[in-house]
């Protein structure tokens, strides 16, 4: 049940500054495009919708469904890696945690957790929703 595993630091750079520094204090935070509305995954400088570079940072609610997953059992510590559905639109790629890896299913409820990584800013991953 327990992360017990090290989670290596994330490479941060100039596009994905914004959202470290938004996770460091424990905000979810998405791109979102605001000349056609949409949010996208990963970060980038111009929308993959509608090719404008007026992309701004929002406030995500932290909600998602598994898309797809699988559990990584021969691994040292175990661990489910999975992609994730947000509730504004996007899939990103992400692990499972505080979960029973045996009660996963697609099309499950999650929440966003921040995880501690060696030395860097925590990073986003997903508890089943109570
Ligand atoms: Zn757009």
């Amino acid at each position: 049940m327990t992360m017990a595993r090290a989670i290596p630091s994330p490479i941060v750079t100039a596009e994905t500054q914004a959202f470290w520094d938004a996770a460091r204090v424990g905000r979810f935070v998405i791109p979102v495009c605001t000349t056609c509305g949409k949010a996208h995954w990963y970060p980038r400088a111009i929308c993959p919708f509608c090719d404008s570079d007026k992309i701004e940072w929002r406030a995500a609610s932290g909600k998602a469904a598994i898309y797809t997953f699988s559990v990584m059992r021969r691994a040292k510590e175990p661990y489910a890696i999975a992609c994730v559905t947000l509730a504004e639109g996007p899939t990103m790629m992400t692990n499972i945690v505080d979960c029973d890896f045996d009660a996963l299913a697609i099309g499950q409820q999650v929440v966003v957790k921040f995880v501690e990584t060696e030395n860097g800013p925590p990073v986003p991953m997903f508890r089943p929703a109570a």
